[in-house]
């Protein structure tokens, strides 16, 4: 066996778990297989405050570009619903000095090779990359969203393909404001964005057509396009042998496409686990299956409701989103300024704190949103 442990990808899950596990698992083989050698820019990198439990607090003072005390929603028709907080409820991370961050610990285990396939067996997994072939005995899948062990558990029926959509943005003028839009001119099916100089959008149709719409709204020139896949859905994360972590297995907040805190606390169960499972001698599913557990019991729900959510949101039509503002926005503010301090990754279970009857009044009027 070339190795005990095997990490496809050094970005944010790759980093947390290589770092856990080379503190956890003295002795043990371990590398990670990163394709870039220089991070590049893929996420507006707004985070919550529980950032502050992943990086020790000195270092993330200097990680935060701004804190965050108010966003404010506009509907179609230039309604608003301001999200405020008297204190900050999320932070602007830098992102690539985050990614250096994050990435320094690891270093020294990283091989700066391209995965090109991944085979699972029962007794070990073989990696291919572009200059070798590795034996290793567990694997973890944290390549992404676009991710290829993921691919090799999809072929053997194991988990599903999660639904991918297209975030791409451009840096603009520096803004202190942040304005977020859920207009379906803008994006079809999630929302648009511009905030502290960065412009942009997330959609599963035709993402440059509506990027470039909104930049001319916004007045804003498009320079470079970043522009990243966001995987939606609820998938199943272990096999024998191999664990799916971060974009990998989907990990994101289905509302805000969010997914640098559930890689991070996903990154911490699958540590847990691939250390009791090495006492034990055992890599198999059964084994695995802890850290499939120990995620969904966190945030397994949250993702569940928030994809019940979007698929309301979807069919909505301009005309009902103004609707939408007109009806909740005060209700929107009250809760978002009692909850989003401690529940900024749990904004579906945050919401129920708007009244029931004014949502089934709301459903009853707009029957479609039901079907
Ligand atoms: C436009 C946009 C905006 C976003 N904004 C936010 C935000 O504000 N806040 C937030 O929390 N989240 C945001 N996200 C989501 C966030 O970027 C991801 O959830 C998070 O980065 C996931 O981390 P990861 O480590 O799982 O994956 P990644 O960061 O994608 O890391 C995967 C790593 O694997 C490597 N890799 C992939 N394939 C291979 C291979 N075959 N061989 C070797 N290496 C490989 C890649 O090079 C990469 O380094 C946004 C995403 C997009 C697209």
């Amino acid at each position: 066996m070339d190795y005990d442990i095997a990490i496809i990808g050094a970005g944010v899950a790759g980093s947390q778990l290589g770092t856990l596990l080379s503190e956890r698992l003295k002795g043990k083989r371990i590398v990670i297989f990163e394709q870039l050698e220089k991070p590049i820019l893929k996420d507006s990198g707004i985070v919550s405050r529980d950032i502050e439990k992943f990086i020790k607090t000195k270092k993330i003072k200097k990680l935060i570009r701004k804190k965050i005390k108010k966003m404010t929603l506009f509907s179609p028709n230039g309604k608003t619903i301001n999200l405020e907080n008297k204190e900050p409820f999320a932070y602007a991370l830098r992102r690539i000095e985050f990614a250096r961050a994050m990435k320094r610990p690891v270093e020294d285990m990283i091989k700066y090779e391209r995965v090109l396939s991944v085979k699972l067996r029962s007794d070990c997994c073989l990696v291919t990359t572009e200059q070798d072939k590795y034996f290793v005995r567990l694997l973890a899948g944290c390549d992404g969203a676009n991710s290829l062990t993921r691919r090799a558990m999809v072929e053997k029926g194991i988990t599903k393909q999660p639904k991918l959509l297209h975030g791409a943005f451009t840096q603009g003028k520096e803004t202190r404001k942040i304005k977020v839009y859920l207009n379906k001119f803008y994006s079809p099916d999630f929302f648009a964005w511009n905030f502290f100089g960065e412009c942009g959008l997330a959609t599963a149709h035709r993402p440059r057509a509506h990027l470039d719409y909104f930049l001319k709204r916004q007045d804003v020139k498009p320079k470079r396009i970043f522009a990243s896949p966001i995987p939606l859905g609820l998938l199943k994360s272990f096999a024998d042998r191999c664990l799916l972590i971060g974009d990998a297995a989907a990990q994101v907040k289905p509302l805000t496409g969010g997914g640098i805190i559930y890689s991070l606390k996903a990154a911490t169960y699958a540590a847990n686990t691939i250390e009791k499972s090495f006492s034990l001698g055992r890599f198999d599913a059964a084994t695995l299956k802890a850290y499939e557990k120990a995620w969904r019991d966190d945030f397994g729900s949250e993702i569940k409701n928030g994809l019940r959510l979007r698929a309301i949101y979807r069919k909505m039509t301009n005309k009902q989103i103004n609707e939408l503002f007109e009806l909740f926005k005060d209700d929107v503010e009250k809760v978002f300024a009692k909850e989003a301090v401690k529940r900024y990754d749990y904004l579906s279970a945050a919401a129920s704190g708007i009244p029931k009857k004014k949502i089934t009044k709301f459903m009853l009027k707009n029957l479609n949103l039901l079907a």
